[in-house]
């Protein structure tokens, strides 16, 4: 005989075919809505625990079954009822619905170790074609002399009887919310589960060690500034037989006297005086491969930029290079001996001649003549 009793699934808003995620999230929902530190209407404490308790009886299969069946009574006669009132579970449901996390978590699950994050400074060469590079860390092993285990080799190790081996203490507390189950690590065997008579010399009991480690790092061709590298598994070591955390390397790059770099790309100066850039010239330039002897075409101007194709970086993981560009600077003579301003006139007039304009200087010339 079906009961019609929907008044928990109202509680939390949900209809009565909801999914387990619906009632969770009808309940947040609900819980916030009501919660008396922020609803302050006279009856929201009230509210507050009647869908407290909707939801403690919707969350279980078990209860949830029940109540279908036979409604609020059938839970206070159920099988294992003992729903005699309010209780709340599990604290970590309160924490969910404010804090968005639970306080506690299973200590005794496998757990990755811990990442660790370092910075390198480096030299814009060793950047450009790759460097091994050694760090030092400080990092959390598993103890070497009782591989973990926290007693001393060949020692008795014994279940905690505090806390049966769970490595947690729950105890109810009674709060304005009703009761709760507060669940705290176990202080006697400081929530490893197991007590030893003889802790291990090497780690004290706890079965890990602090180690300095040097790791020689390799830095890949054409790293950069600002790079994140990840060294999976260099990090510290995880607990009860998870795998140890990644170490991160934040990479920092000196700058280069001549040198600028953008990306795989290279840039840089040259200077050549006002006859080389007008005759052309053979310049030597710095390149990230040693010295380069450029060709300045004869007519090159100020600014002009020249490629060598293929001499900048290489590209992490990739075949191919940036470019170099050679920005080409034309200094003009500031003061002149007297042979080099006749040169410097002669060529004046040439041009002028050629170019068949008449200057100032000529028009002035013919007027006074
Ligand atoms: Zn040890
Ligand atoms: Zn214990």
């Amino acid at each position: 005989m079906a009961v019609s009793d929907f008044e928990y699934y109202e509680r939390l808003g949900v209809e009565r075919g909801a999914s387990a995620d619906e009632i969770r999230k009808g309940y947040r929902k609900m819980a916030r809505a009501y919660h008396p530190d922020v609803n302050k209407a006279s009856d929201a404490e009230e509210r507050f625990k009647q869908v407290q308790e909707a939801y403690d009886v919707l969350k279980d299969d078990q209860k949830r079954q029940i109540y279908d069946r036979f409604g609020k009574a059938g839970l206070r006669q159920g099988p294992e009822s003992g729903f005699g009132g309010f209780e709340t579970g599990d604290m970590g449901d309160i924490f969910d619905a404010f804090f968005g996390s639970r306080p506690t978590r299973d200590t005794r699950a496998p757990q990755k170790g811990r990442d660790l994050q370092t910075n390198v400074t480096i030299d814009f060469m060793d950047a450009v074609h790759g460097v091994e590079h050694d760090v030092e860390l400080s990092r959390m092993e598993v103890c070497e002399v009782c591989d973990g285990d926290g007693a001393a080799p060949n020692t008795e190790v014994t279940v905690c009887g505090v806390c049966q081996g769970s490595g947690q203490v729950r105890r109810a507390q009674r709060s304005i919310f009703g009761q709760f189950v507060n669940v705290s690590t176990c202080e006697n065997c400081k929530g490893a589960g197991k007590v030893m008579r003889n802790p291990c010399t090497g780690c004290g009991g706890g079965g890990w060690q602090r180690k300095k480690r040097k790791l020689t790092l390799t830095l890949p061709a054409g790293i950069d500034e600002g790079n994140k590298l990840r060294f999976p598994g260099e990090g510290e070591a995880g607990q009860l037989g998870g795998p140890p955390g990644d170490v991160y390397v934040g990479v920092r790059v000196r700058a280069h006297k001549t040198l600028k770099r953008e990306g795989a790309h290279i840039y840089s100066e040259l200077t050549v005086d006002v006859t080389e850039a007008v005759l052309g010239t053979e310049a030597e330039v710095e390149t990230v491969d040693g010295t380069h002897q450029l060709q300045i075409e004869p007519g090159t101007q100020p600014g002009a930029v020249v490629k060598l194709r293929s001499r900048g970086i290489p590209r992490i993981r990739r075949p191919d290079r940036g470019d170099h560009f050679v920005t080409v600077n034309v200094t003009v003579p500031g003061c002149l001996t007297g042979r080099q301003r006749q040169l410097f006139q002669e060529l004046g007039h040439i041009h002028e001649r050629s170019s068949g304009k008449k200057t100032f200087k000529d028009r002035m010339r013919d007027v006074l003549d």
